[in-house]
């Protein structure tokens, strides 16, 4: 990875540890021809890993988040940032801070923010994807229906992360858990990484 893009990968706020972002870019500059999406994206901090080989492939990482935070990112939750609460809306709003950092690693080109609600989108959505990285609610209706709205848009032989899975219920919660098992068990995706909490699957039929 380019070292400048690298360090502001690693200096972004957010939740992805920095071995797990290069497998993402690795991951993301070995998929097909075709455009990336991630749902959730917070800061942007996945993003500058996805984003950077989105740049290499020249092809576009659209970043879906409706940046008003996950249920664990409200207040009174355990991932709560209170500065990220817009006092206009008093709402958490991480677009302002996903923009800057996507601005400052030079990636406007390939990275386009999608703001809105995933499943919303994913009804809408038609073009087929070449890498796909789920990051979004991990609650269970939410992560489920990233699976359901967003899965069948990868396209053969594309790519499928899932992040924050976690088998020993000890570890987290179960939802990113449950979708990465259901994607096994379609039989349309076998894995081809595992790292930490992400699984990495490629879409075989
Ligand atoms: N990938 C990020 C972390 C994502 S945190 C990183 O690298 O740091 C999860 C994100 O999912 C939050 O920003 C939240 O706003 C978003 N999210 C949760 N539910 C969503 C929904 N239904 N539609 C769009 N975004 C959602
Ligand atoms: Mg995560």
């Amino acid at each position: 990875m380019d070292p400048r893009r690298r360090a502001f990968a690693e200096g972004a706020r957010g939740f992805m540890p920095v071995d797990e972002g290069l497998v993402l870019y690795e991951a993301a500059r070995a998929a097909p021809e075709g455009p990336f999406l991630e749902v959730g994206s917070y800061c942007g901090r996945s993003a500058l890993f996805i984003g950077a080989a989105a740049a290499e492939r020249g092809t576009v990482l659209f970043a879906v988040d409706h940046h008003r935070g996950s249920e664990e990112n409200q207040p009174g939750w355990e991932w709560h940032e209170p500065d990220l609460v817009d006092p206009h809306s008093g709402l958490i709003d991480t677009l302002p801070h996903f923009r800057r950092a996507i601005f400052d690693a030079g990636l406007e080109d390939h990275v386009v923010a999608v703001v809105g609600d995933s499943p919303r989108l994913a009804a809408l959505w038609g073009t087929p994807l070449a890498f796909l990285f789920i990051d979004g609610g991990h609650g269970a209706a939410a992560a489920h229906a990233d699976y359901e709205g967003w899965a069948p848009h990868v396209a053969p032989g594309g790519i499928l992360a899932v992040h924050d899975v976690f088998a020993d219920p000890a570890d987290g919660g179960r939802p990113p858990y449950e979708i990465y098992l259901r994607a096994l068990a379609s039989g349309q995706f076998s894995e081809i990484g595992c790292t930490g909490s992400l699984r990495v699957l490629n879409r075989t039929t």
